[in-house]
Formats: structure tokens, sequence, C-alpha cells
């Protein structure tokens, strides 16, 4: 009978025939799934590799405009089939089955809510024995409001403040579309972003038809702002630049991020207000996933894989464990 083990080294390799390699940073396996444009899911530079990669075109077209990684791809191939992900534009969970005929599915960043303008993961629709899930905010504190409620939220307090210029917090590619898509459909202000930004609102009109009204801004033009509405990337929310700009057209700055359910992530952003605007599955969804599922197996990665694993084997009767603790001893010594 054929083995396969799942283990975390560069990416995800499920080491059966053929060797799948999911989400390294180069091509490692006969097969390698791409699972969205995320740069710790992708190649890091060009990839000229024989292997065969598997990506949507979306991704592609992504990670091409965010790192000039260029490779070929296919969108299927007769053993591996990709579904949407619900994450970010272009992210796919990849569906195979390994020699013995047991199914797998891998999971990449992934969350079940349609939102804007992603249809979400459909777990009812996944057959698996073996699932290896995204558990980023696998602790029950990590519940969040209803999307439409939380996008109602957003659009009133972008409503209520429309005497000052704001500020808003999230990733380049994901939040930062997401929030220019809310924006516009409340107000008609001019929507600014940064160059990371506009590199991946490009990248998604060229492989979409989705558009975006924003602009990139040029120097000195957050100098002298009244109204307008500026997207950046979170990581700059604390930068000097950001702090004094913000100080001297007393803008308002806001973050949006699971993690803002914790005091500190208002503080450490030092924002005005948060929202739990995310493009991850809550604490609720996940357990809804494993269900939904039902595999005999289930491996968790990122955030709070092993207290989650913990859950799913003591309250829910699943064999779980973190791909962590499922290490290569080589790793180990070498
Ligand atoms: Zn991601």
């Amino acid at each position: 009978m054929d083995v396969v083990t799942v283990r975390h080294r560069d990416g995800i390799h499920f080491e059966g025939e053929p060797h799948v390699v999911a989400d390294a940073r180069s091509a490692v396996g006969d097969v390698n799934i791409v699972s969205h444009a995320h740069a710790d899911h992708t190649f890091g530079s060009t990839t000229s590799s024989p292997e065969t990669i598997v990506c949507s075109a979306e991704t592609a077209e992504i990670a091409k405009a965010r790192s000039g990684a260029e490779f070929a791809f296919v969108e299927s191939t007769p053993a591996i089939d990709l579904v949407p992900a619900g994450h970010v534009v272009g992210s796919r969970a990849a569906l195979f089955e390994d020699a013995s005929g047991r199914r797998y599915c891998y999971t990449g960043d992934f969350s079940i809510r349609d939102r804007a303008y992603l249809e979400g993961f459909d777990p009812d629709a996944i057959e698996a024995d073996v699932l290896v899930m995204e558990t980023t905010y696998g602790l029950p504190k990590y519940r969040f409001p209803d999307q439409a409620e939380l996008e109602a939220q957003i659009r009133d307090w972008i409503t209520d403040t429309a005497d000052r210029p704001l500020f808003l917090f999230g990733y380049s590619l994901g939040r930062a579309q997401k929030l220019q898509w809310l924006a516009s459909e409340v107000s008609d202000r001019e929507l600014l972003v940064s160059e990371s930004i506009d590199r991946v609102n490009r990248a998604i009109e060229a492989a979409t038809s989705l558009s975006f009204s924003a602009r990139s801004y040029g120097d000195g033009e957050l100098r002298d702002l009244s109204d307008e509405i500026v997207v950046l990337p979170s990581n700059q929310a604390r930068a000097d630049w950001v702090e004094r700009t913000v100080e001297a057209v007393s803008g308002h700055k806001a973050g949006f991020s699971g993690w803002a359910v914790d005091d500190g992530f208002l503080y450490r952003g030092n924002y005005d207000v948060t929202f739990p605007l995310t493009d991850h599955c809550d604490y609720d969804e996940l357990i809804e996933t494993v269900e939904a599922v039902d595999p005999d197996v289930v491996y968790t990665n990122h955030g709070f894989d092993e207290a989650f694993a913990d859950v799913l084997e003591t309250n829910y009767g699943y064999r779980a464990r973190p791909l962590k603790r499922n290490q290569t001893t080589l790793e180990e010594f070498c």
C-alpha cells in the first residue's frame, strides 16, 4: 500500500506518487500547488522547473505583478482539482487522491463566507479522507460578526466621517481591495492607494472583470487632503511618515483584521477604530468546515494549530494534529 505522509518543510509535502507539494517557495515536487498569491504561499522568483505547477490564472498574474515571478502553470491536472478557497482573488483549495484511493483536501488559506466579489469555500462540496487546513483563528475568542452586519458598520463609519481624510489599513492583496470596494459603494470620495496596492489592483483587473477606481498617489499628494480615502498596507500603520501625515491632515486611522478582536491590535497600529474584517475563517467556521468535510484525519497549519487540533480530538472525536509536530527528523538534524 502506498504510504503518504503530510510534512511541513519548505511547503507542505504529500510524499506519495506523484510527490505533491503545496505552497513552497520553489517548485520542488512532481506537482506543485500554489494556493494563492500571498508572499508566504508562492514562488519568490521565476521558476523554470520542468515540474507541473498548478494554480489559478489569477494567482499566476498577481504573483507576477507582486514579485516578478513568472512560471508556466496549468489550472488542473487529471489528478488534481482546484476549487475556490474564498480567501483572496484567485485562491484555490486542492483536491487529489493517492494511489490507494485516499482522498486529500488541502485548503490553503480559506474563508467560507461569500464576501464582496468573492465566493466562499464550500465545505459541503468536499469529499476527503485527509483534510489539511489552515487554522489561523483556531481559538474560541475569534468569532467574527455576521458579514453583512460588519460591512454595514464599515460603510456607516465611512459615511459618518465625510469631514476628514481616512486612512484604511489592510494587506495589499485582499483586504485593500475589499476596502476600496466598500468605500466606493457608499461614497464618491477620491480613493488613493499605495504603489504596492495599485500593482495588485492592476493585476486583478487584468485577470478578472473587477475594476478599481483608486489612483496611486504621487509625491506630496498626501499633504493636502480634505476628504480623500487612502488605503495603505497594514505594515505601514506605524510608519513615521504615516503618523506625521495623519496628524497634519487631522485624518482618522482604521485597522481591519481578525486580530481586531484583541485589544492590543488597536494600540499596535495606533488606530482610531478597528473592524474584524478578515479573509480567513473564524473559529466557528473552522469547526463547521471540519464537520461538513468529516474526514478521518485533520492536519492543522498556521495560527492556533495545536489548540485547534486538541479541540477537534477532545470535543469532536477527530484524529487531528498540527503539521508542525510532524516535521521530518532530517530537518531537525541538518
Ligand atoms: Zn493568505
